[in-house]
């Protein structure tokens, strides 16, 4: 290893939805700051992450460690949120000995959210230490004030404990579809984990997030006035994005077809409906959801999953591979009825790839942080279909805040979307008045992406400011004789 350079390390917890963004930053720092940057990811599964990470061509030296066994420690019906925890958890030890072990030790440490307990064996090797916000600062900003807002209400705040939504001084309420007594007075482990989560960001040298300043203005004001960052140091907060996955070009020959078909259509005719890594429907909704597609006679490309019938983050662990699926949950006819207009792709699509395609005008998505940039930056208004975790306050910022995307017209939870009302959706967005007014907003903020990461730009000045203190600190550890 080169130790000329300044090398940092970067930890990715278990989801494409957190490796993608991870390596974006780590392929930054390399490209732009020509640090030596090792990539440490926990997966849960292998064989997704490792033909991801063989893909990529970068200077990065990757590790992926080991799998613990977590069967034991979470019920199997626990959410997302306390699996990736403890998975996290379970991983310190081999973590402390895959650093311990490096002969050029890293300078800093970059975790995401789910990654803050590890921020203890940072201190331990003396490393500076910095969370990665995979999502934006509005997300941010509602973790880092659970823990304040729980105090309150401990302190018998009669007012936060009716209140029916989240309030964060100077930014926009978090809408809570129960009373914010229910959420904060909860005891189990998902609360537990969001609340300790809060906590923990507190402590790094710095927060990275992959948004960029002048799509969060009013959010970020509010976070650098916090008193919980107003520690010693001065906890700063750095918008950093947007981190997208670039367009490949060499795509695998099943990834080829979809392209292939889609060069054959009309410019901005074709609606991409997704799901992200782990959304899955009931057989009812996809029966509905086909309906209204076909209905709605616009052109799609459908990444589709089996079924799960009470989990709507069902493959969000354990992707399967089932490209091979019969299709049986489809309505009798659908997909020959749909053969020259639409394309069912199985479990997986190139989806950067997709979006950036030029006849692409649409994107009907399950509101994962990352799905939302890269619709952003290629210009592509959305249909906003949350399903689980946080995607419903990214769903809410997209429609009530950005005013990119439309939505189901109440919310979603515990009810199946009709094949009329979504009809009426797709065709609102490909083909109405309002589409053509989403579609000029979502662009106007793709240039406004563009400013924020191009050299000079508020997001490029926040990453180089970040590289220099970590360059800093490895002069100053060389100054005293121990690095
Ligand atoms: N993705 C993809 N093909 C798929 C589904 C997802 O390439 O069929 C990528 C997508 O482009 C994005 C990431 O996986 O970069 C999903 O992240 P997101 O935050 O949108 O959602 P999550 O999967 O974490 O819920």
């Amino acid at each position: 290893m080169e130790n000329s350079k300044t090398h940092i390390a970067l930890l990715a917890s278990p989801g494409m939805g957190h490796l993608i963004p991870v390596l974006e930053l780590a392929k930054s720092f390399v490209s732009f700051h020509g640090f030596q940057v090792t990539v440490i990811v926990v997966a849960t599964d292998v064989a997704t992450s490792q033909s991801f990470l063989k893909s990529l061509e970068h200077n990065l030296s990757i590790i992926t460690l080991p799998l613990v066994d977590v069967s034991g420690l979470v019920d199997p019906s626990s959410s997302v949120v306390t699996k990736l925890a403890v998975t996290m958890r379970q991983s310190l030890p081999i973590l402390r000995s895959t650093i311990s072990e490096m002969k050029f030790r890293p300078t800093a440490l970059i975790v995401d959210l789910f990654g803050t307990e590890s921020m203890a064996v940072a201190d331990e090797f003396g490393m500076l230490k910095y969370v990665f916000v995979t999502t934006n600062a509005w997300l941010l900003a509602f973790n880092v004030y659970i823990p304040i807002a729980h105090a309150k209400m401990e302190a018998g705040n009669e007012h936060a404990k009716r209140a029916k939504e989240f309030r964060i001084p100077g930014c926009k309420s978090v809408p809570l579809e129960t009373p914010v007594e229910a959420f904060l007075g909860r005891d189990d482990q998902e609360f537990v984990e969001f609340k300790r989560t809060g906590t923990g960001i507190a402590m790094a040298n710095g927060i990275l997030v992959n948004t960029w300043e002048d799509l969060e203005l009013k959010t970020f004001e509010a976070l650098r006035n916090m008193k919980m960052f107003d520690n010693a140091k001065r906890t700063e907060v750095y918008p950093i994005g947007p981190l997208t996955r670039p367009v490949d070009q060499s795509l695998a020959p099943r990834d080829k077809a979809v392209m292939e078909w889609l060069n054959k259509q009309p410019e901005e005719s074709v609606i991409y409906v997704s799901f992200g890594s782990g959304g899955t429907l009931s057989t009812e909704q996809m029966v509905e959801l086909a309906l209204g597609l076909e209905m709605s006679q616009q052109r799609f490309v459908w990444v589709v999953r089996p079924p799960s019938e009470n989990d709507a983050s069902r493959s969000f662990f354990l992707l399967e591979s089932d490209s091979h699926q019969s299709f049986s949950y489809f309505p009798d006819g659908f997909l020959n009825r749909t053969r020259d207009r639409g394309v069912i792709v199985p479990t997986w699509a190139p989806q950067a790839e997709i979006l950036a395609h030029p006849c692409v005008g649409g994107f009907l998505s399950h509101c994962g942080w990352n799905s939302i940039l890269e619709s952003i930056v290629n210009g592509v208004p959305m249909i906003a279909w949350p399903l689980y975790a946080e995607q419903k306050m990214n769903a809410t910022l997209l429609t009530e805040e950005l005013g990119m995307a439309i939505g189901p017209e109440t919310s979603l939870t515990d009810r199946v979307v009709g094949r009329k009302e979504i009809e009426k959706m797709v065709r609102m967005i490909m083909v109405g008045k309002e589409g053509h007014a989403l579609r000029k907003r979502v662009k106007d903020l793709r240039d406004s992406s563009e400013k924020a990461i191009k050299k000079g730009g508020s997001s490029y000045e926040s990453l180089s400011k970040v590289a220099r203190d970590c360059e800093t600190s490895l002069q100053s550890v060389r100054a005293k004789g121990q690095g």
